[in-house]
């Protein structure tokens, strides 16, 4: 599979589907080999190329549209921002601390009141316990329940 060109909007990518450009429905062209990577035998494209291909090919033909080029760009620009949003919220939301930690020491050694104990201690202590019923959970470091 050759890398191809659009001499309308610029675009430099494998076109898999078809041989137009996926951006703007023109026909691409196959990037001639002097732009593809030395020494290798995959037809990858580096950057610097690309723009060199840019400036003698894409921008020197008759086709090549400059408004379609920047808009281009600014999706492109728009997409990859966005994709980073995703990195940065996934990233964030995976530090996130789960564990629950006691207000009043801070300890993580928290477990939670089950629904069983909870029962149990309210049939026990009856109307003296009807606070406990809103605390969940209890710190085996300091005993306190919140
Ligand atoms: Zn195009
Ligand atoms: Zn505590």
């Amino acid at each position: 599979m050759v890398v191809r060109y659009c001499k309308k909007c610029g675009r430099v990518a494998h076109f898999y589907t078809s041989e137009v450009c996926d951006f703007c429905k023109s026909i691409t062209l196959p990037v001639p080999e002097k732009y593809w990577l030395d020494g290798t035998d995959e037809d990858f494209v580096p950057l610097e190329s690309k723009k060199l291909l840019l400036e003698e090919l894409v921008k020197t033909s008759p086709e090549f549209d400059q408004q379609l080029y920047e808009k281009r760009l600014i999706e492109d620009k728009m997409i990859k921002s966005i994709l980073s949003q995703v990195d940065f919220s996934s990233k964030s939301g995976s530090a996130v601390k789960t564990a629950v930690e006691c207000p009043y020491c801070h300890s993580t050694n928290v477990k939670k009141i089950s629904g069983v104990s909870k029962a149990a201690h309210t049939a026990l202590f009856g109307i003296f316990s009807i606070g406990r019923n809103s605390k969940n959970f209890h710190c085996n470091n300091c005993k306190s329940d919140f």
